[in-house]
């Protein structure tokens, strides 16, 4: 008898099966074909898919001094609502995340107010001696400026001397100085200065939201196997045209030509990692020029609706936001097997709903997606057991704890 079974359609990267998890203290600790005794029961609905916890690896929070744009809070019931149950946290936060008393701050207020698990951002620029002494789980570059305005003035050393894996965002600083318009080349001459500097260092390297095709296979020509890259539904699915319509889409990588947006779908099965990039701004902020999109609330249901028109497979979602984000990052715990953690994103494929920002829990007020009908939607999220969220309502108290990393960089092949 287990304290708790759950009981339905289980999908992994693998494919479906009908089965029964039994949990105990939050972990998985027996998976079956069959039926399984438990006190008590968690049964989706019919039709319904239960997915590993999807994890996003690019979320601004904001915070701090930018409390009017999101807090800690409201992200993270924004993250439990669209199905996503650890997020990375970017440290381009004001005061910015470059030192270790504000490091140590900010892992005070996830620990106290964190609804969903979070990665621990770190951002290098100049600061190695800094950077050393965090225990971060992760380290941010930025090889150009962008939202906060810090950025490295050496980019191979900063990556070298983060002690962790580095998410990087490549923009080239001089060509977005010369062109503040940011054409395919900022991005282009980055990702190639990016790749090899990673293949002379040899160590983790993500590199964030990739909306060329030019940039796209300039990093899997390579065939780094400790480099990985992320792509954002607001790149797979928008493109210029849609900004020239809403200015609200400016967004740093920008939406591109319709053909770099091709491009990326041809290249779709390569892509390791799909990330929000999830960028927080007011109304106000965004009629003044602010650079994001908000995303959390939309990406696995977008994903979804692409699913459902055959855009991509189903297991491509747990490939992406699941299996993926952990190898990149060495992140323990979270497999789908006896002594994982009891974590679980359900979602309802064929169920057919609208856009409605009114309704989301971040604080961005606005989607791109406004009104737009989806087929396919997260219903219910479980973390360590819990139901933390179901039918749009978050459910529990805070109760994020950190990723569990590896100490050392993990180098499995994606
Ligand atoms: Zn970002």
């Amino acid at each position: 008898m287990h304290e708790l079974v759950i009981k339905g359609r289980f999908l992994t990267s693998k494919g479906v099966f009908w089965g029964s998890i039994g949990i105990d203290e939050g972990q998985i600790t027996e998976i079956s074909r069959g039926g399984l005794r438990g006190e008590s029961t968690i049964t989706p609905g019919k039709g319904a898919l239960i997915l590993p916890g999807l994890i996003d690896t690019h979320v601004h929070l904001r915070d701090f001094l930018q409390r009017e744009k999101e807090t800690i809070e409201s992200g993270t019931k924004a993250a439990i609502h669209g199905g996503i149950t650890a997020v990375f946290d970017m440290p381009n936060t004001n005061p910015p995340i470059v030192d270790q008393e504000t490091f140590n701050r900010r892992l005070g207020l996830l620990k106290k107010r964190a609804y969903s698990d979070y990665a621990a951002g770190f951002l290098v620029a100049g600061n190695c001696g800094e950077a050393a002494a965090v225990d971060a789980d992760f380290y941010k570059v930025f090889m150009g400026s962008s939202t906060g305005g810090i950025f490295s003035q050496n980019f191979e050393e900063d990556y070298a001397c983060a002690p962790r894996p580095v998410s990087v965002h490549a923009e080239d600083a001089e060509v977005i100085q010369k062109k503040p318009e940011r054409p395919p080349q900022a991005e282009v001459e980055a990702i190639k200065r990016a790749v090899e500097a990673a293949k002379k260092a040899k160590k983790q390297l993500n590199i964030c939201h990739v909306s060329t095709g030019e940039g796209l296979t300039a990093i899997t020509e390579a065939k780094l196997p400790w480099v990985s890259f992320e792509v954002t539904p607001h790149h797979l699915f928008l493109t210029r045209k849609d900004y020239e319509r809403n200015p609200y889409l400016k967004v740093y990588p920008p939406l591109r030509e319709n053909g770099d947006r091709v491009t990326l779908w041809k290249h779709f099965k390569e892509i390791p990692i799909i990330a929000s990039d999830h960028a927080p701004h007011t109304p106000e902020d965004k009629e003044n020029g602010a650079a994001g999109i908000p995303g959390l609330e939309t990406e696995v249901a977008l994903l979804l609706d692409g699913a459902s028109r055959g855009l991509l497979e189903y297991t491509d979602v747990v490939e992406k936001m699941h299996d993926n984000p952990i190898k990149a990052f060495g992140i323990r715990g979270r497999d789908f097997e006896v002594g994982g953690e009891a974590t679980f994103t359900v979602v309802d494929p064929g169920m057919e709903w609208a856009v409605k920002p009114e309704e989301f829990y971040t604080k961005a007020e606005w989607s791109p997606w406004e009104g737009k009908k989806l087929r396919g939607k997260v219903v219910m999220t479980i973390i360590r057991g819990e139901i933390v969220m179901e039918d749009d309502e978050v459910l529990e108290k805070p109760r994020g704890v950190r990723l569990n990393v590896n100490d050392s960089t993990d180098k499995r092949s994606l």
